[in-house]
């Protein structure tokens, strides 16, 4: 396969899409990004990275860190986190508050925004502190991107927290049920602050190589987690890493991938590759138009998928 090739063309098709969709305008922060960007990055177990457009951008990751918490949480935890968190699709907007009402303060899975809430909790309560919790997740993404030039954007943070109603709304609520340890406050504050973080696609297709292999880097040998945990992970991008938009993205891409509203997108493809576009237009659910444009031209293209 000439992945070279496969991605310059993707540089051309995707040339009509990067004016459609409109930049995530929830938090100021976000709406003053340069909306025309594109970048994708492939990395191959051997180490080999391809990429077309600003590769080495970093950007906001988003929801993107909510695999990276998840897997933390599932490695600390194993399966008593599920007394807590679902493992369903939601069929619904990503902050919805409508199902954790009726469900009782438990949210279908660990990426909407009450899931991944809950388990910034679960890290809390292992963690103890903000600061250490904020430093050990921090930690967890800087060793699997073997990468230590990895931080997060303060002014992105500081923008969520001033703005962040719903997710604080979502916070009480699962709190009024029993389902949140520490204080909303404190959860919450650590809850932005890793979606905050900033990375390129460079960076984040080698952090996700991982997931593509069990649970443990091809290149380093290092285990980060068990190969049932790392199963349990791509099933929940798969079926849950788009929101209400997931089952359009594997029926269009197959592949287990987590976008994020910074115009990220995070894919695997298991025991081969891991792949990561940027494009911060998004389309109606969220999801970067562009983004997702590209990784179907890159399946179809590569004939990838795991259907
Ligand atoms: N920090 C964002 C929020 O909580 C994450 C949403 C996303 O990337 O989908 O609203």
């Amino acid at each position: 396969m000439d992945i070279n090739k496969i991605l310059s063309e993707i540089e051309e098709e995707i040339k009509p899409f990067l004016q459609q969709g409109k930049v995530a305008d929830y938090i100021p922060a976000l709406a003053h990004v340069d909306p025309d960007q594109f970048a994708m990055s492939v990395t191959l177990f051997d180490g080999t990275t391809y990429s077309i457009g600003c590769s080495d951008t970093k950007f906001s990751i988003q929801s993107i860190s909510k695999v990276f918490t998840f897997t933390k949480s599932l490695n600390i935890y194993s399966k008593d986190l599920y007394k807590r968190v679902g493992k369903e699709p939601s069929g619904n907007p990503f902050n919805s508050l409508v199902q954790l009402e009726y469900e009782k303060g438990i949210p279908r899975n660990p990426f909407i925004n009450a899931g991944a809430i809950v388990i910034t909790d679960t890290l809390l309560s292992h963690y103890k502190t903000t600061n250490d919790t904020f430093e050990k997740i921090l930690d967890f993404i800087k060793n699997v991107a073997h990468n230590d030039d990895i931080t997060y954007d303060e002014e992105v943070y500081l923008s969520e927290y001033n703005h962040g109603y719903r997710n604080l709304a979502l916070a009480n609520l699962m709190k009024s049920f029993g389902n949140l340890e520490n204080e909303v406050e404190d959860v919450v504050r650590s809850y932005f602050k890793h979606c905050s973080i900033t990375m390129s696609t460079q960076e984040l297709s080698r952090a996700m190589l991982f997931l593509a292999n069990h649970g443990t880097d091809p290149i380093s040998g290092e285990k980060f987690i068990t190969d049932n945990q790392a199963k349990r992970v791509n099933a929940v991008m798969l079926t849950c890493g788009h929101y209400d938009a997931s089952g359009e993205f594997a029926f269009h891409v197959g592949l287990p991938g987590k976008s994020g509203v910074g115009g990220g997108i995070v894919a695997v493809v298991p025991k081969l590759m891991s792949i990561a576009v940027f494009s911060p237009r998004l389309n109606s659910w969220g999801n970067s138009l562009a983004g997702t444009q590209a990784l179907e031209l890159f399946s179809q293209k590569s004939g990838l998928s795991v259907f």
